[in-house]
């Protein structure tokens, strides 16, 4: 895994031009069954990978935490929100809270979350490719087939099973 972590960067950037010019296909038309297609392709692609040998997303780029996840990790960990917020978070360019540093504070060694159960919504959807509309986060896809190898085999996949 760590081999195809460290090439993954490179063999995203040669596949940019090609994946563009997919999704701007397919944000203009995409199949009825989208959707469908999508879950059983995130589902194909997971079911054969490992994440706990990869956690490059956790290492990499962290999530975004919205208000809710704020509240339920303050509550975890018996704090204040703020007093969450001034230990663990920073506001980014965009206005969004995220983790002062990756990788993740809450990634332990053997790349276990230790708030698993609770983490935040942006860590449970990554990398979004079973969600409704796949078409409508094609620019965030295009970047995150350069951080999440499962990423970049839906990709893959997508431009066979999409003609
Ligand atoms: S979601 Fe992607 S980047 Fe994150 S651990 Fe799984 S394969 Fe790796
Ligand atoms: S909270 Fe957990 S799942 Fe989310 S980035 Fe940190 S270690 Fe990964």
């Amino acid at each position: 895994m760590q081999d195809i972590i460290k090439n993954l960067p490179k063999q995203a950037k040669d596949k940019h031009n090609e994946n563009k010019k997919f999704f701007a296909k397919l944000k203009k038309k995409p199949p009825k069954n989208l959707d469908y297609i999508m879950q059983d392709l995130h589902d194909e692609v997971f079911s054969d990978t490992d994440c706990l040998t990869c956690a490059n997303c956790c290492k990499t780029t962290g999530p975004l935490f919205i208000d809710k996840d704020v509240s339920r990790l303050a509550k975890h960990f018996k704090l204040k929100p703020q007093q969450f917020i001034d230990q663990y978070l920073r506001i980014d360019e965009d206005n969004d809270y995220v983790l002062q540093q990756v990788p993740c504070v809450f990634l332990g060694a053997d790349n276990y979350c230790s708030i698993y159960e609770v983490r935040p919504k942006a860590c449970r959807e990554f990398p979004h490719t079973d969600r409704k509309k796949f078409q409508q986060i094609s620019n965030l896809t295009l970047k995150n087939v350069a951080i999440c190898p499962a990423a970049f085999n839906v990709v893959e996949k997508m431009k066979d099973r999409i003609k």
